[in-house]
């Protein structure tokens, strides 16, 4: 039995987007992976920017995360700072420089064309195939079952308790938990 055809055009196009993502990095020294924990990094919230949630959602183990997160932060790329509440618990950001570079990287992607219904299709596909699988979804945080909107412009994260101030509610989240 052959996969399908969908299945096929993943596999193609994971490795264009491996091929942006080391194009991105190569100028600047980075391979893809290093780029790629960028751009996570770029999208995660207050709950996900740990060098365990990066771990996570590779699917690669905290030894293997650690050298690319050493690597990362000894060319500058990265900072690694205490967490205020539990200094234990590393946080991690982007330096301007490493957000210039995923900037520049999102300017490349946005000009390439695609169908505006892509993206829920993706994302369906991407849910079913999780919850096969049983992995973390990773999803944004406003499409949480745990997101709450207590006014116009003001949120809640229903798990937490905690105010969600923007941009918050538009990036990924470790403890995203699809609405049923
Ligand atoms: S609402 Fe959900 S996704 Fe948003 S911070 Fe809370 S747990 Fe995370």
């Amino acid at each position: 039995m052959t996969a399908p055809l969908w299945f096929d055009l993943l596999e193609r196009l994971a490795a264009v987007l491996d091929e942006e993502l080391r194009r991105a990095g190569a100028s600047a020294g980075l391979n893809a992976s290093q780029v790629a924990v960028l751009r996570y990094l770029s999208k995660a919230n207050q709950y996900s920017n740990t060098p365990s949630a990066v771990a996570a959602y590779f699917g690669l183990t905290k030894g293997t995360v650690s050298q690319t997160l050493l690597a990362l932060t000894r060319g500058g790329w990265l900072r690694r700072s205490p967490d205020a509440r539990d200094r234990r618990v590393v946080r991690l950001a982007l330096t301007r420089r490493g957000e210039a570079l995923i900037r520049r990287l999102a300017g490349r992607i946005a000009a390439v064309g695609v169908p505006e219904d892509l993206a829920p299709h993706l994302e369906r596909l991407l849910r079913n195939w999780q919850q096969a699988r049983g992995g973390l979804s990773f999803g944004l945080c406003r499409s949480c079952r745990y997101f709450l909107t207590l006014e116009e412009d003001r949120f809640q994260c229903g798990l937490t308790g905690e105010r969600l101030l923007m941009p918050q509610p538009l990036k990924i989240c470790r403890e995203h938990a699809p609405a049923a």
